[in-house]
């Protein structure tokens, strides 16, 4: 099974910490779209399994996008692709764009899985981050999602952040728990160096919170969502019973996926592509790419990192399988320390860092790189 990405990478409004590739020029919107469903019908034959299990509108924002091209894209999916066993299709969508009218609209189609950024539910974290949105119109869109029948949404929060204390996450987690959604994806804030926040760490407005800032209220989420019955399964995200994203899963897993549109990303089992073109470049269908071929190694490191990232952990059988039995010992050499400092469980043939170590887990995946 494979999946398809598709990305909208447009924003009315530039969110002070984002390093992610968009662009605020909305008017090219029709064009990039037009040009996206000249990219999907080229690039059909990119992935060897044409079977797809999901599809998932991310950006930017794409809930920019009118209901009615979204269900043109999942048509156009339909025709290319095997869509028969697709079971997840999501939509990320800013909340002040679910208006009623909005909402009505985007239920005639086959999205059954919405991805809120509401962030936070706090009106001067918002207003820091340069949201979009109110903490109200983020209530509001969740209730008026549950009125329309939508019964698989996640929402993000951030925590981390620098100057408000822990009580506003406190009480962002509270908001999320009692609005009861089936996801919860985690972040903590991080400054990178092109955006807005970078300049303002930069010239001292911003002061990014110390190490015990982080794990206080790291453990503060972990608490209140793993109280609530959330699965804490990825080191970012947190599910009901059954209510993992399928979209990310499939791509921790390393399954095939297909990525259309400026600054997207596919991967076909051994190559890595991605759209290198501008959004302007892109409307006038200049289609640019680089991409790498994945060598053993590659491979190997990207098991590690991902595997380490979920709760389920490495499967120490499928290193030797695939790897061999001296890079098995490597791992398991390499994991000692970890494992006698508690960061690292082993159990069986299974390698896992426990939830409440997850905030280690860069240092520990860099640790089991080849
Ligand atoms: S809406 Fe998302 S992609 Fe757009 S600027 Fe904000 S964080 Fe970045």
């Amino acid at each position: 099974m494979s999946t398809l990405y598709l990305h909208i990478p447009f924003c009315k409004r530039i969110c002070t910490y984002c390093d992610f590739y968009k662009v605020g020029a909305v008017e090219l919107l029709p064009r990039v779209v037009e040009a996206m469903h000249e990219e999907l019908e080229a690039r059909r034959n990119y992935l060897s399994d044409r079977r797809l299990s999901s599809i998932y509108f991310g950006g930017g924002t794409p809930s920019l996008l009118a209901p009615e091209q979204v269900e043109h894209f999942i048509a156009h999916a339909r025709q290319l692709f095997d869509c028969s066993e697709v079971g997840e299709i999501t939509l990320e969508a800013n909340p002040d764009d679910l208006t009623a009218e909005y909402v009505a609209r985007l239920r005639d189609t086959s999205i059954n899985r919405l991805s809120l950024g509401i962030q936070s539910f706090d009106d001067r974290v918002l207003r820091f981050m340069n949201r979009r949105h109110s903490a109200l119109e983020a209530v509001e869109a969740v209730e008026r999602l549950r009125r329309a029948g939508y019964d698989n949404l996640s929402i993000d929060v951030i925590f981390g952040v620098g100057g408000f204390g822990d009580d506003h996450l406190r009480e962002s987690l509270e908001r999320a728990i009692t609005l009861d959604v089936e996801h919860i994806s985690a972040y903590h804030l991080t400054v990178e160096e092109r955006t807005r926040l970078g300049l303002m760490v930069r010239k001292g407005e911003y002061t990014p919170v110390g190490e015990e800032c982080s794990e206080r209220e790291y453990a503060l989420v972990e608490e209140m969502l793993g109280g609530a019955g959330y699965e804490h399964y990825e080191v970012s995200n947190y599910a009901k019973r059954g209510r993992r994203a399928q979209h990310n899963s499939a791509y921790w897993a390393g399954v095939e996926y297909l990525g259309i549109g400026a600054g997207a990303h596919s991967f076909s089992g051994d190559d890595r592509t991605w759209c290198i073109s501008t959004a302007k470049e892109y409307a006038q269908r200049d289609f640019r790419f680089e991409s790498e071929q994945l060598s053993t190694t590659d491979h190997l490191n990207e098991y590690v990192m991902t595997s380490l990232r979920r709760i389920e952990g490495i499967d120490l059988r499928h290193i030797e399988e695939r790897f061999g039995a001296a890079q098995r010992s490597r791992v398991v050499a390499s994991a000692k320390s970890w494992i006698e400092g508690g960061v690292l469980r082993l159990e069986g043939e299974s390698l896992a860092i426990p939830t409440s170590q997850f905030m280690l887990s860069d240092a520990v995946i860099e640790a089991l790189f080849v």
